[in-house]
């Protein structure tokens, strides 16, 4: 209960400590600092979770037996307390009187009484009515609020708070409408025209709305609170979603303030550039390349996301984007997300680049010693200006001599922190970064705020559609045998497991396991095994005879789910793919089907799966569309799946859902770039930061 002296004291601001607050001592303050609470300002922002509607004085004459939840108002009469035989236990007991009636009134251990209920105190009871053993209607265990002690007692919406530590809900109670009166001085990070423009209410009486709703709300008012799409609620993740835009926001303003490498394309560069392909690009790789190229030859350094479904043809519209760079004499590197990846990246180039004179350069950390001081000071010293590599690209120490275009492949696999210390690298260079992760335009708008947008929506012709198949433990002879006469035929497969070794967690197929199965089910077909915990030599060489036919098999972890380009393949067996999501199953799909041969996709799953896995796996059979994929996959799993769990920001929020709030992300970034015209990013970054995390601006991978 709150004293009186508490509310009358000056109030606090939200910066302050909350050992500031009256009541809250260096215990409570501790323990409020383990749940992340150290400031007025954080108790504000812990919110109820629901809310109690005592609005209703119900009357003691009316009460019965079944009566859940009742509010009574009157006195307490002749409270006594007793101990029990069990030590440590009292039940203290007595009568509630108000002007219709009596009931009885039994509270277990609750030694505070006698200090608080003097007889005939003017009290709010809230509790629930059952029978006594002597067959009386009585009240068990009421909360009581004393008249006259708090501002916030009787007939309202009473908040319900999450625990917090040790800090049990109804002491939250209590503690934070203690720091409540810090709403009164708080500062809206928001600037007023803004708000107004877009509706929002005033941060201060949005949070005083969630923390004690006006009893005279209506219904439908009530109703909007408990689903958290009020008015306050829309505010707080308004405001989390505009930090993140506002993060991006000023990555795109440094970058447009630059001048970007310059590049100039002519006729005879366009025709080397088209020379590239050993085949006709499609319509869409087509047009985004003119974007690109584009881009290129304006003056601010591009930064541009092209997006497309796995197959589509990423990989030679970058390499073109490359050689104009090249042939512009700038350096240009490619960074991948696994050592696998880069390697089939660096040899794709070779090949591509093989009537040019450019060649590229291999950096990743299995490098030896000797070739990495070559190739760390050939690309410093501007001698290797075409280089391919993974995260190594961007250590530390490593300088180029002008980095004048950095392509990310597999961007969802990287935090936009690693995309902009590649960036670092060069006096702003321009940014190429490519994903296959099929997300919804809104939310690529949203996530990649600060990039413009391409994507590739077309397919190479002559593929022909990958043939899904789910599969039982009970049908594996038969799997088998299919297998043997697809390689026979001339086929390649893949087999992926979910799991290197076998553990006692996880009830699934692991790859040491069922290897030497697979070898024996497979008579003369040659296994290779591939996982991340292979040296980086041995993982190439395994690799190497796959792509040659050596290998006819690839028993695999997930290190073959991005990017891996073997024409030949065709068959994905997939072991317990329950264990997956559909956008990792659709990755997965994607190495196979990138020929002309027919080709198959192989879900095995136990025996005994769920209806709700089944009804996934189903639905994931029956589509190859990258965006049903993922909306079904967002729909069953939340976006943080989709995104990457590596990636940070947005499945932290704490009050904004990038499925729920679409729309409200759209406008944050709208606002964003409002700030931005009226230079009044880093203010408004500044004051969000007093609420709200900023580390969505940047997130790290
Ligand atoms: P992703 O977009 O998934 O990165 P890749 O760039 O690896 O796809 O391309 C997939 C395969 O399609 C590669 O073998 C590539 O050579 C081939 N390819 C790309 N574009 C075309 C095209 N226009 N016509 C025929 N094959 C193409
Ligand atoms: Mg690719």
């Amino acid at each position: 209960m709150t004293p009186p002296e508490m509310n009358r004291k000056k109030a606090l601001a939200p910066a302050d400590s909350v050992s500031k607050l009256s009541g809250i001592g260096p215990a409570r303050t501790v323990q409020l600092g383990s749940g992340g609470v150290h400031t007025v300002g954080d108790l504000l922002f812990h919110l109820p979770t629901r809310w109690e509607d005592r609005r209703n004085l119900s009357a003691v004459a009316v009460l019965s037996e079944s009566d859940k939840a009742v509010l009574l108002r009157g006195r307490v009469k002749g409270l006594t307390r007793r101990r029990t035989r069990r030590r440590g236990f009292s039940i203290s007991e007595g009568n509630f009187e108000d002007d219709t009636g009596t009931i009885g009134v039994i509270w277990f251990n609750a030694r505070w009484f006698d200090r608080r209920l003097q007889e005939d105190t003017e009290v709010y009871l809230f509790g629930s009515v059952n029978l006594s053993p002597k067959g009386n209607l009585q009240i068990v265990n009421p909360e009581v609020e004393v008249m006259g002690r708090g501002e916030r007692e009787g007939e309202r919406f009473v908040p319900v708070y999450p625990s917090l530590g040790p800090l049990s809900g109804r002491m939250l109670r209590t503690i934070v409408g203690a720091a409540l009166p810090a709403t009164e001085v708080l500062e809206d990070p928001l600037p007023e025209d803004l708000r107004r423009e877009w509706g929002l209410p005033e941060l201060g009486s949005a949070l005083r709305s969630i923390h004690e709703p006006p009893p005279d709300m209506g219904d439908s008012h009530f109703v909007a609170l408990e689903r958290r799409r009020s008015p306050a609620h829309i505010r707080l993740a308004f405001d989390e979603l505009l930090a993140f835009s506002i993060g991006l926001a000023e990555i795109r303003e440094a970058r447009v303030r630059g001048v970007g490498p310059r590049c100039l394309v002519d006729n005879a560069m366009r025709r080397r550039v088209s020379a590239m392909a050993p085949f006709e690009l499609t319509g869409a790789q087509r047009r985004v390349l003119r974007e690109i190229s584009g881009d290129l030859q304006s003056g601010p350094p591009m930064a541009r996301l092209v997006q497309g479904d796995v197959g589509c043809g990423k990989t030679v519209v970058a390499a073109m984007a490359m050689l104009i760079a090249l042939e512009n004499s700038h350096q240009t590197a490619l960074m991948a997300p696994t050592e696998l990846l880069a390697g089939q990246h660096f040899t794709k180039l070779k090949e591509l680049f093989s009537a040019t004179p450019w060649s590229p350069k291999l950096l990743t950390g299995s490098l030896r010693a000797a070739e990495r001081r070559d190739t760390v000071a050939g690309l410093a010293e501007g001698r290797y200006p075409f280089i391919v590599g993974t995260h190594a690209l961007i250590q530390e120490a490593l300088e180029f001599s002008n980095l004048g275009l950095a392509v990310v492949d597999e961007q969802h696999r990287f935090g936009t922190a690693q995309r902009e210390a590649l960036v670092a690298k060069g006096a702003h260079p321009h940014l190429l970064v490519m994903t296959a992760t099929p997300i919804p335009r809104s939310l690529a708008l949203t996530l990649y705020g600060d990039l413009d947008l391409s994507v590739i929506d077309e397919l190479p012709p002559g593929r022909t559609p990958v043939r899904t198949e789910i599969r039982t433990d009970s049908a594996r002879s038969k799997v088998y045998e299919f297998l043997r006469s697809e390689i026979d035929a001339g086929g390649r497969v893949y087999v992926v497991f979910p799991l290197i070794e076998e553990s006692e967690a996880l009830d699934a197929r692991a790859l040491e396991q069922n290897v030497e199965e697979l070898r024996s089910a497979l008579g003369d077909a040659e296994v290779g095994v591939l996982h991340g915990r292979l040296a980086g030599d041995e993982r190439e060489a395994v690799y190497r005879d796959f792509r040659s036919g050596v290998v006819k098999v690839l028993a695999a972890t997930t290190v073959v789910e991005v990017g891996v380009d073997v024409p030949e393949a065709s068959v994905m067996v997939i072991e317990s793919a329950e264990r997956f999501g559909l956008s990792q199953l659709h990755q997965l799909r994607g190495r196979v089907g990138r020929g002309s041969r027919k080709s198959w996709c192989v879900l095995m799953v136990g025996d005994d799966i769920s209806e709700k896995a089944r009804f996934r796996l189903d639905l994931f059979a029956r589509t190859s569309d990258g965006f049903e994929i993922a909306d079904a996959d967002l729909k069953v799993r939340g976006p943080g799946d989709l995104i990457g769990t590596r990636q940070w920001g947005p499945s932290h929020f704490r009050f904004a859902d990038l499925l729920k709030h679409h729309d409200l992300a759209v406008r944050a970034r709208i606002v964003s770039r409002q700030l931005a015209a009226s230079g009044r990013l880093g203010a408004v970054r500044k004051n969000l930061a007093r609420y709200h995390r900023t580390e969505f601006g940047l997130p790290v991978g």
